[in-house]
């Protein structure tokens, strides 16, 4: 490893190019700020085929054997999300002193939200939604990030709201972005954020990695909630992790029904909540994902009827806990009550799915929903997401309070619009 310092200076320097880095970028690059984008992955093809989504997709382990999902790539997990966007919880935010309100109008003035009329779901959705409303559940739509206008004939990935857009736009209006270049910790000097060191990646056999630093007036964390806590407390932040996290287990079931003419649909956008920290969800997931899960359970009849497929998730909510690890690892045992609920959903889930006439029924892998609880805001970050070092701010799951446990994409768009105008105005006076 060698280093290089990058002469530039910036006004700000942004670590991650999902969701929130990207954002931020593009507010700041329409106000003719110097930004940097510092991204670890590549900017890769954007494909839902398996070999596309095998490149895009990374698992880091999160509690025993259960992996969360990332991409590591320009746009970040944006580029393999299923693009189901729940309003933030404006009033959680408004008691911990950030009024989203304004960025929450902005952000449905200019993303493509809506709910999906019944054309754009597919065969497998609706018996779903059917058998599921036949028995009684409250089997309701979910507004979903996808531009109608490309779903011509149903299902497109193209439709679905990408951050790489706004990687896209932040690029146009100036922005520079280094791909593979792995951030390893902020550079601070008397408690303030100065710049920050990554690991390029090189092509060189003799080398693998160039060691540089780049400086700037702001550093925005937004590498992701299983990134940016490492970061931190490489950085020195104290107290990372403190309370544990939460780690939200899903189980998934598959059956088959002959003639259905299952086809690519947008999965998650119905669910039933059956209780607080207990829900179903439609999880037909477009082929490539299903063929990934047929391969790791080993299932080849399912493997091959795709057209026949249906399927439903049951999500659970746990409380925080478990220990985020010196070495950066995230380690959790669920309590036996986590178990017990999702049994309970399983019945319901199994009720709703042999309702619909599948036959052949299989259960999944259990998984997780994603990560969170890490830092706490008033605590860990004041409410202009700055951290305990003047100039250093982040910006992800990592802080979504512990009691919004829906999916975060619109939240986090809304937190980064919020940041972004904070650091505008603070600049003006
Ligand atoms: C399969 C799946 C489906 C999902 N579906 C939905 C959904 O329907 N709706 C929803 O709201 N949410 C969904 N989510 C969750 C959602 O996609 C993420 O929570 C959200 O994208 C996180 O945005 P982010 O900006 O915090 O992080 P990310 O999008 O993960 O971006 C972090 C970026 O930082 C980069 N990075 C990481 N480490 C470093 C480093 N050390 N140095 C430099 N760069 C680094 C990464 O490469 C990445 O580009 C889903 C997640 C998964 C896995």
């Amino acid at each position: 490893m060698t280093q290089s310092n990058l002469k530039m200076h910036y006004d700000a320097i942004i670590i991650g190019s999902g969701t929130c880095g990207a954002t931020i970028a593009r507010e700041l690059c329409k106000q003719n700020k110097k930004v940097l984008i510092l991204e670890r992955g590549a900017t890769l093809p954007l494909k839902e085929s398996l070999l596309g989504i095998g490149a895009l997709a990374n698992e880091v382990p999160v509690s025993g054997k259960l992996k969360d999902m990332r991409a590591l790539a320009t746009g970040g997990t944006s580029s393999l999300y299923f693009a189901v966007a729940t309003p933030p919880p404006i009033d959680t935010f408004k008691s911990l002193g950030i009024d989203l309100t304004k960025e929450y109008k902005e952000a449905l003035e200019e993303l493509p939200i809506d709910y999906l009329p019944d054309e754009l779901l597919g065969p497998q959705s609706l018996k779903l939604r059917d058998s599921a409303r036949e028995l009684g559940y409250d089997w309701y739509n979910q507004l979903m990030f996808v531009d109608q206008s490309k779903c011509k004939s149903g299902y497109t990935y193209e439709s679905k709201w990408k951050a790489k857009d706004y990687v896209d736009d932040a690029i146009k209006d100036g922005a520079t972005i280094i791909n593979k270049a792995e951030v390893t910790k902020v550079i601070t000097d008397n408690k303030k954020a100065i710049g920050v060191e990554y690991k390029l990646k090189k092509k060189t056999k003799s080398k693998k990695f160039e060691l540089c630093k780049v400086f700037g007036d702001k550093i925005i964390l937004t590498a992701g909630v299983l990134a940016s806590p490492i970061i931190l407390r490489n950085s020195g932040v104290k107290n990372v992790g403190d309370r544990g996290f939460y780690v939200d287990p899903n189980l998934v079931y598959f059956g088959l029904i002959p003639g259905l003419k299952s086809e690519k649909t947008f999965v998650g956008a119905m669910k039933a909540d059956l209780e607080e920290d207990l829900a179903l969800g439609d999880v037909n997931v477009i082929k490539s994902f299903y063929r990934l899960i047929m391969l790791s359970l080993l299932k080849p009849r399912h493997f091959f009827s795709y057209s026949n497929s249906i399927g439903i998730g049951v999500k659970v909510s746990e409380p925080l806990g478990g220990k985020f690890l010196d070495n950066g690892q995230f380690q959790k045992e669920f309590s036996k009550d986590v178990y017990k609920k999702l049994d309970k959903g399983s019945e319901d889930a199994l009720k709703i799915l042999k309702n619909a006439g599948a036959k052949h029924i299989i259960k999944g892998p259990m998984n997780v929903t994603g990560i969170g609880g890490l830092l706490r805001i008033n605590e860990h970050i004041d409410n202009n997401l700055q951290t305990e070092f003047e100039n250093l701010y982040v910006c992800d799951r990592s802080f979504i309070p512990d009691t919004f446990r829906d999916p975060p994409t619109l939240t986090l768009v809304c937190l980064a619009k919020y940041l972004a105008n904070h650091l505008l105005s603070s600049n003006e006076s």
